[in-house]
């Protein structure tokens, strides 16, 4: 057996950086950037208005108040989009709206619920030769937006190894820009393999189960950010096995395959892979998800080589050793910070107990993790631990490292990996 860290080691050794791409914004989202973007102008560009309301001297309005408006001659109309030449002089305003850029010879803006206005008809074009009363007194940048409050010229508006996501993409496009350049979302091909395994809706003869594993695989690949791609189950055939291989590397960045890959007699998917690539079969020394194979297949002859993980058939342990052994390497590939491969553990109390018996490997328990105000982090055992209850381990947000041993008991420390770091949040 093999620990976690050298079966890590082995997948990590063979997943590289996806070679970086220039990518429109719209369809950058949850990339990994290959670039540092720095602003080359202002954000906003110019001071422009907060507020619906009239662009005033504030020093002409000092003396306002409810009971003592202070009259203005209205001069202009700024809207958003269209500056306005004027200059406005004292005893002068401008009707403003929101976005539009400040006149010259203003420094404050008066909303205009504070003004004898009250309100404007949007269907009104309105003369710009009226006079407005203010009902209130505002400091000189008051409703204001100055040039640069957001973003200044030559700030660092998204750092290199970062994940884009939909705020990210507006700072980028605030910035003048229309792409980035990142790695691109690594394409993973998903197959599972067995006779027995047939699709939800069919009623199920004798022997057969339901196929649950690519269900799985498919969401927690979209989940992570990849682009999952569904490549079927595949029966126990080397024939099959050998095609859905061949034509997964050639339209994919990297493969994830479930069952086959242990000891049995129609454990095919290793006869194949050996075939076709180059592979590491691993026993790992943990459980759920001892078996284990990680190797590269090449695109033909010279071609990228892509990585295919053999995961297990059972189906908490192809979840689990996605999580613990494809995820990193999917996320190197994705193109994520070395210290962003895997999810940093807490600790957390045990309530209960989480037992287990000596083995020689390390256990992962599917556990619920919780906030207990006086305790900090407490967890309990999420229900049956057997590697085909997946029941447990969809009540479970974390999973609980148990070292080799008994377990832990009622009240001990334990390491724990939570699902989502959201709920640390
Ligand atoms: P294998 O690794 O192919 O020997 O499969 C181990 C166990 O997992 C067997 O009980 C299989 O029936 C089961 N299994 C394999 N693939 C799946 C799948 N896609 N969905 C649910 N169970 C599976
Ligand atoms: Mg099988």
């Amino acid at each position: 057996m093999v620990s976690l860290d050298e079966a890590r080691r082995v997948v990590l050794d063979g997943c590289r950086p996806l070679s970086p791409v220039r990518w429109p914004l719209g369809v950058a989202d949850r990339c990994v950037t290959a670039e540092s973007v720095s602003s080359p102008g202002a954000v906003p560009p110019f001071d422009n208005s907060a507020m619906d309301g009239y662009a005033v001297r504030a020093d002409d309005v000092r003396s306002a108040g409810p009971d003592a408006p202070v009259s203005l001659v209205v001069v202009a109309t700024v809207l958003a989009g269209h500056p306005c030449d004027l200059a406005i002089g004292p005893g002068q305003c401008a009707r403003i709206m929101t976005g539009a850029p400040l006149p010259a010879g203003v420094d404050a803006v008066v909303p205009v619920e504070q003004t004898t206005t009250g309100s404007w008809d949007p269907a009104s074009s309105g003369g710009d030769d009226g006079i407005v009363g203010v009902f209130q007194a505002v400091d000189v940048g008051a409703h204001v937006r100055r040039a640069g409050e957001d973003v200044q010229r030559g700030d660092e508006v998204v750092g290199r190894s970062v994940v884009l996501n939909p705020a990210r993409l507006g700072v980028l496009a605030g910035a003048g820009r229309a792409t980035v350049l990142v790695h691109p979302r690594p394409r993973v091909g998903v197959f599972t393999t067995g006779d027995e395994l047939v699709a939800a809706p069919w009623p199920l003869a004798p022997g057969q189960i339901r196929d649950t594993n690519r269900t799985v695989l498919l969401a927690l690949l979209a989940r992570e950010g990849f682009d999952p791609v569904d490549l079927g189950r595949i029966p126990d055939d080397r024939g099959a096995l050998t095609a859905a291989v061949k034509s997964g590397v050639r339209s994919c960045d990297a493969l994830v395959t479930t069952g086959g890959v242990s000891m049995g007699q129609v454990d095919l998917v290793r006869v194949v892979l050996d075939e076709l690539g180059d592979m590491t079969w691993m026993q790992v020394a943990i459980k759920p998800a001892k078996p284990f194979a990680f190797g590269v297949v090449r695109r033909g002859r010279g071609g990228r080589p892509v990585p295919v993980f053999g995961l297990p058939g059972n189906p908490v342990s192809s979840a689990i050793s996605f999580e613990l052994l494809a995820r990193p390497g999917l996320r190197r590939l994705a193109g994520f910070a070395e210290h962003e491969l895997v999810r940093p553990p807490v600790r957390a109390r045990v309530l209960g107990a989480l037992s287990r018996r000596p083995d020689g490997k390390v256990h992962y328990a599917r556990v619920m993790l919780s906030a207990d105000p006086e305790s900090g982090w407490v967890v309990r055992s999420a229900g049956g631990q057997g590697s085909h209850q997946l029941s447990a381990l969809a009540a479970a947000n974390a999973l609980a490292v148990l070292p080799d041993g008994d377990g832990a008991n009622d009240g001990e420390l334990v390491e724990v990996i939570p699902f989502d770091a959201t709920i640390l949040s």
